[in-house]
């Protein structure tokens, strides 16, 4: 199969051998043979997507689950700035080469304006019911690089993990996949807990479930605590996202969209969880 490697992900290929060898040099990504135009109500720009022939039914699923999806995320978070290319990997080892990342559980990748995912075709048969969530989580991914970052910089803005993953999380109500707050509580009183919220990205390849569920939880807390009424929440969070835009730190757009920093608001979120509150 001939396989090439894509611009930017060449660079970092560069800099891997620059620092590290050639050991991680292993970013590829196949060829797609098919490519299917999706024009979507309320956006003017285009959704491609690109498949083998093996997944073509299973394309003409996505496309109406896509369509869904579009609609939640950009109802929250405004409509796209570019077109989006939907890749659907025919299995998770391409995936996983296509992005270099050895996660079992990874079935989708979400950049400024690409998305990978592994074709619905490959999974097991129980998880196929968290597709429809999992579109919307990556959806709400690329609309939130679109709307913070400008396409040669948004790999280069350091976005916190829990603001990052519950923000998808939220959107697509993952709520049910996560551990609950009483149990996250418990977890964050521990030794591990303590460690878990000061780098949750860190504990992800043993620790999945803990950390996407500290995500989940912070921005839930964040939409309360940012206004106290949820649409206008959802306003200031995207005036956070404008503000990095025009070049602020997430720390500065985080400050002048809510009124109070960062730093404040995880002291807060780590003295609730402690007394086991919310
Ligand atoms: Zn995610």
């Amino acid at each position: 199969m001939f396989r090439r490697r894509i611009r930017w992900l060449g660079v970092l290929g560069v800099l891997c051998i620059l620092v590290l060898g050639q050991s991680c040099l292993r970013i590829v990504l196949p060829t797609f043979p098919h490519q299917l135009e999706l024009r979507i109500q309320g956006q003017s720009h285009p959704l491609l997507l690109q498949f083998y022939g093996m997944d073509q039914r299973v394309v003409r699923e996505l496309v109406g689950l896509f369509r869904q999806s579009i609609f939640v995320s950009t109802r929250l978070w405004g409509s796209f700035r570019q077109s989006v290319t939907i890749r659907v990997f025919p299995n998770h080892r391409s995936l996983e080469e296509a992005v270099n990342r050895p996660h079992r559980w990874l079935r989708a990748w979400a950049m400024y304006d690409e998305l990978y995912i592994q074709a619905p075709r490959t999974w097991k048969r129980g998880r196929l019911r968290s597709l429809p969530k999992l579109l919307t989580h990556e959806l709400t991914h690329v609309l939130m690089y679109q709307r913070c970052c400008l396409r040669g910089d948004w790999f280069r803005k350091s976005i916190p993990f829990w603001f990052r993953e519950g923000m998808a999380s939220v959107t697509a109500s993952q709520g049910s996949w996560r551990m609950s707050r009483k149990k996250l509580s418990r977890v964050l009183q521990t030794k591990f807990g303590k460690k878990l919220y000061q780098n949750p990205s860190r504990y992800l390849m043993r620790f999945q479930r803990e950390a996407y569920s500290l995500a989940h939880w912070m921005f839930f807390d964040l939409l309360d605590r940012c206004a106290g009424e949820r649409t206008k929440s959802y306003r200031r969070l995207e005036n956070l996202l404008v503000g990095m835009k025009q070049g602020l730190s997430f720390n500065g757009a985080f400050h002048r969209a809510c009124g109070f920093s960062h730093q404040a608001f995880r002291r807060k979120f780590s003295l609730h969880r402690r007394r086991g509150k919310r």
